[in-house]
């Protein structure tokens, strides 16, 4: 799992932990690329290569990982920077061989604190090869010094194959570039820019950067905003309410997603029938009729990626400025347990949902300069989060506690997060502030008393 950008932490044995310095300031801008005829043929050339190379590299060392468990780094790397120096010229060769190097650190990483980690990390494996409908997946990759964001001219400079391919889209940061990926769906082309937000010295020796390697973007911060005050807040995550907030002062907030919901489960059942139709092709050996099956799950997969990525933008941006007015400096995220045990077959987009909508929380707080813990909820909807004994959890959405009183169980749930957080919760809560997130952004929904906040939250 990719963490964004180092503010993100785990909560170890649920203690409070003092966070370190966010270390790393890394966001990714992705532009989308229109090469010419004769560019696209070279492109989807050299994706190839880099892809093969990476899926070549990563074969051998996943049979020596097998084997003895144990992996010639080195040797593996110089066998394939051998084969592949010529066709991706040295540097480029290097990065691909780079990213497949960095893949094993962090597995082998995970291996080593298997068990010191939140339960969804716990299942780890040697990383896996670029692959998408059982074909290769095509990336090509270029070292940090190899290209060239030509702003002015709106042009991306390969400086290895000496193409100019203009782009289209925001240059949204401003900084230190790093290694570039160009990646292709069907007929698109897009480049994915990192960028070390305000970097413009070297890391070392902190001489100032070449310009050349320097994206003059719109933005040289992340942070924008510093906390106005020290509350603390909780949220649980769910899918019919997208986020439930209960803030130390009592504040409640829902943010309920029914249209994500309902994307969500057409997509599953769109997946389904054309899993039945990829199973009834294979029984009868129709190769082409499955692939035809193949590439439409992927067209539908990605339909409903960027459907979920825009709702929990919008959702992101409106929670962490309303939590920022509120005066919260640190927040606490609750991961479901249930989802954090999926291994990830079935509910792979489920998993793949909640870790984006994490890191779309934890970038945009970070950008109001608050604070996020990640926990994992273990029993939190089983327990009342007041008095801490078991509840039944009946009617559906209600939690009664034996001690005589109803609690709404998602908002027993964020009080649950919270008091994993500060060992404290909260006794007097207002009335719920609801929101809906749909396709128009996060709308406040009639009858809830947003005004509460003065009228700040019409966003
Ligand atoms: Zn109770």
């Amino acid at each position: 799992m990719t963490l964004p950008s180092g503010q993100l932490q785990y909560h170890e044995e649920r203690e409070p932990i003092s966070p370190a310095m966010p270390e790393g300031n890394v966001r990714t801008t992705v532009v989308r690329l229109f090469p010419s005829g004769a560019q696209q043929k070279k492109i989807r050339r050299l994706a190839d290569a880099s892809a093969r190379l990476y899926n070549e590299v990563n074969y051998e060392r996943r049979q020596q990982f097998f084997k003895d468990k144990r992996v010639d780094f080195k040797g593996t790397w110089d066998k394939y920077y051998e084969k592949y120096k010529r066709i991706l010229g040295s540097a480029n060769a290097q990065a691909v061989l780079q990213k497949d190097n960095e893949a094993w650190s962090s597995f082998f990483s995970l291996l080593k604190n298997k068990d010191s980690l939140p339960p969804f990390t716990k299942h780890v494996s040697p990383p896996g090869y670029w692959k998408e409908n059982e074909k290769r997946k095509l990336i090509l990759v270029v070292r940090q010094d190899r290209y060239e964001v030509d702003e002015e001219r709106r042009v991306l400079i390969l400086k290895d194959w000496k193409m100019e391919i203009p782009f289209a889209g925001r240059l949204r940061w401003f900084g230190t570039q790093g290694r570039l990926e160009v990646h292709i769906d069907g007929d698109k082309f897009y480049a994915h820019i990192p960028v070390d937000v305000g970097r413009v010295t070297t890391k070392k020796s902190k001489r100032p950067m070449k310009e050349s390697l320097i994206v003059h973007g719109e933005r040289d911060r992340v942070q924008v905003k510093t906390p106005k005050g020290e509350k603390v807040a909780s949220i649980d995550l769910g899918i019919n309410m997208l986020a439930t907030v209960t803030v130390d002062d009592g504040t409640v907030l829902f943010y309920r997603g029914s249209t994500v919901k309902a994307d969500y489960f057409y997509f599953q059942k769109k997946v389904a029938e054309l899993d039945k139709l990829k199973a009834e092709a294979e029984k009868v050996q129709e190769t082409e009729a499955r692939e035809e099956v193949l590439s439409e799950r992927e067209r539908l997969f990605k339909r409903l990626y960027r459907r979920l990525l825009h709702h929990y933008r919008a959702l992101s941006s409106h929670l962490s400025k309303t939590l920022w007015q509120l005066g919260v400096s640190t927040v606490y995220l609750g991961y479901p347990y249930s989802i954090s045990q999926d291994k990830g077959n079935k509910f792979t987009s489920n998993i793949w949902s909640y870790r984006k909508l994490v890191e779309a929380i934890t970038d945009k707080l970070h950008e109001y300069g608050i604070k996020a813990y990640l926990t994992v909820e273990y029993n939190t909807s089983r327990l009342c989060a007041l008095h801490g004994v078991v509840v039944e959890r009946k009617p559906r959405g209600v939690v009664s506690c034996p001690l005589g009183h109803r609690l709404h169980s998602d908002i027993n749930g964020a009080l649950n997060i919270m008091k994993l957080g500060i060992k404290r919760t909260v006794n007097v809560l207002k009335k719920p502030l609801s929101f809906l997130v749909s396709s128009n952004g996060v709308t406040p929904v009639k009858g809830s008393n947003t005004s509460d906040l003065g009228g700040t939250l019409a966003l």
